[in-house]
């Protein structure tokens, strides 16, 4: 290959973003170029998602021109990222290389480079997109197991980052000017971290699971699976620590900057975790605790391990304790078997939860999941539709009401993105609660926190003018 150029494209979730800011890493240490378009490219990267059917389309419908390329040995495709094996199959003929990105360190001999000592996946270096605002993994994999889901067959399973390895990265993030972290994982608050190595849940909760069993039954909880009450984390290894106690260490990082995490499991939201986040005001109080589906027997059919009083009992203790917490959830409408009643009691979980920002799915078979064996895909595609609607209308009027809070008020603001409108700018940006706002000022302030007194609400995004800036 002539040509060192290389495009990424990525597919799917934060995850997938963050593990191409390392790929991204290891090709241009490698000396080769990033380029926007795919058409420049002699080595195509996909970092593929196996979450959405839609995603697997959008690949298959590259293969045609990348194959006319292929064969005039113009391009070379490497496919990473979340890939279920009988997708992989259907997508060998077309790619060049299969890299599980937990291999990452090995790309450079599949280019036909000299093996390089870049250490374990966590170890290399991301190119970070940009400077003020830091994805970082803290674990990967998931030991979940929902019946929808395809991650704990394309990730594996759970292994948390040595929590050094994390501070250390973040040290170096803040030093540089970084101003917002975003902490990632399938399943971060599940996170069991030795200070300097990896490790697996199973090797960690192997003890702490049969102890964690053993006490529900004594309180008359029933077994796992059937959680009432916060799980809680069982640290069965000496010097591990928790991900409330990850988060307190990161809190006390010198200097100016937001944590903001995802995604959480309701099963591990524990009080300790909502404690620390009361108690650290660099912890931004906003909250993704997907609730999927608000009836029990559906909840049990997608294996989420636990029931809609435990879940609404979580979400009193959070509001009790963090009242103005911006509140947003995942779920799937449609899935097998929902009835009316059932999508009823979603809805009424909605309500009741009272969301500020949901993320709505309408349900489609994934090849591999428990629940494409299992389960027959039975809600039509129409009604489907049309319960997503429904929850869309009552998410508006919760979404508007809860922003018509920060009316008149002076609000701090991290700025995103600035764009030139004549003589002035506007910025757009997010609060602690990651509502979007924009305002008018004489210059570019991206990158920087600053205060903003807001003067329009919506359901969707707010409006203000500059008050004060750092
Ligand atoms: S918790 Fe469930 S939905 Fe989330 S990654 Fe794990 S298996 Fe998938």
């Amino acid at each position: 290959m002539e040509t060192k150029k290389y495009h990424i494209l990525t597919l799917g979730c934060q995850m997938n973003k963050s593990d191409s800011e390392r790929v991204d890493s290891v090709l241009s240490g490698l000396g080769w170029t990033s380029v926007d378009t795919e058409d420049e490219a002699a080595l195509v990267v996909v970092n593929s998602c196996a979450v959405r059917q839609s995603a697997m389309d959008r690949i298959f419908g590259r293969f045609k021109i990348w194959n006319k390329r292929r064969a005039k040995g113009e391009l070379k495709v490497l496919l990473t990222g979340c890939v279920l094996d009988q997708d992989k199959k259907r997508m060998m003929p077309h790619v060049d290389w299969f890299l599980p990105i937990k291999d990452l360190s090995t790309l450079p001999a599949l280019l036909g480079y000299p093996e390089l000592d870049l250490g374990e996946y966590f170890e290399v270096k991301p190119n970070y997109n940009n400077t003020f605002s830091a994805f970082v993994p803290i674990m990967t994999g998931c030991d979940k197991f929902c019946t929808f889901c395809a991650v704990p067959y394309t990730r594996g399973r759970e292994i948390s980052r040595p929590y050094t390895q994390i501070l250390k990265e973040i040290e170096q993030l803040v030093r540089n000017g970084c101003r917002e972290i975003t902490l990632l994982g399938q399943n971060v608050n599940s996170y069991v971290g030795a200070p300097d190595r990896t490790v697996s849940d199973r090797e960690v909760r192997g003890v702490g699971k049969i102890i964690m069993n053993l006490r529900r039954r004594v309180a008359g909880h029933g077994g796992e699976g059937q959680a009432h009450r916060p799980a809680p984390t069982p640290v069965a290894l000496q010097g591990t620590i928790d991900f409330p106690q990850l988060l307190q260490k990161i809190a006390d990082i010198p200097g100016d900057f937001w944590i903001r995490f995802l995604t959480s499991h309701p099963y591990d939201m524990s009080d300790e975790l909502v404690e620390v986040m009361a108690g650290n005001p660099k912890i931004c109080k906003q909250l993704n605790l997907p609730v999927q589906s608000g009836d029990d027997e559906i909840l049990k059919k997608m294996n989420r391990h636990y029931t809609v009083e435990y879940y609404l009992e979580r979400v009193r203790k959070i509001r009790e304790r963090l009242p103005n917490i911006a509140l947003s959830t995942d779920i799937i409408v449609g899935f097998c078997g929902e009835s009316d009643r059932a999508f009823g009691k979603t809805a009424e979980v909605f309500r009741a939860a009272n969301y500020d920002m949901a993320f709505l799915s309408e349900y489609s078979t994934r090849p591999g999941t428990a629940a494409a064996k299992l389960f027959a895909d039975d809600v039509s595609g129409e009604v489907k539709t049309k319960r997503k609607e429904e929850l869309n209308e009552i998410l508006k009027s919760q979404a508007f009401s809860y922003n018509q809070r920060f009316m008149g008020r002076t609000i701090r603001v991290l700025v995103d993105k600035s764009e030139q409108k004549g003589e002035l700018f506007l910025n757009s940006g997010r609060n602690e609660e990651a509502k979007p706002i924009q305002f008018l000022a004489g210059r570019d302030y991206t990158g920087q926190f600053v205060d903003v007194e807001v003067t329009k609400t919506g359901a969707w995004n707010l409006e203000g003018i500059l008050s004060k800036f750092d």
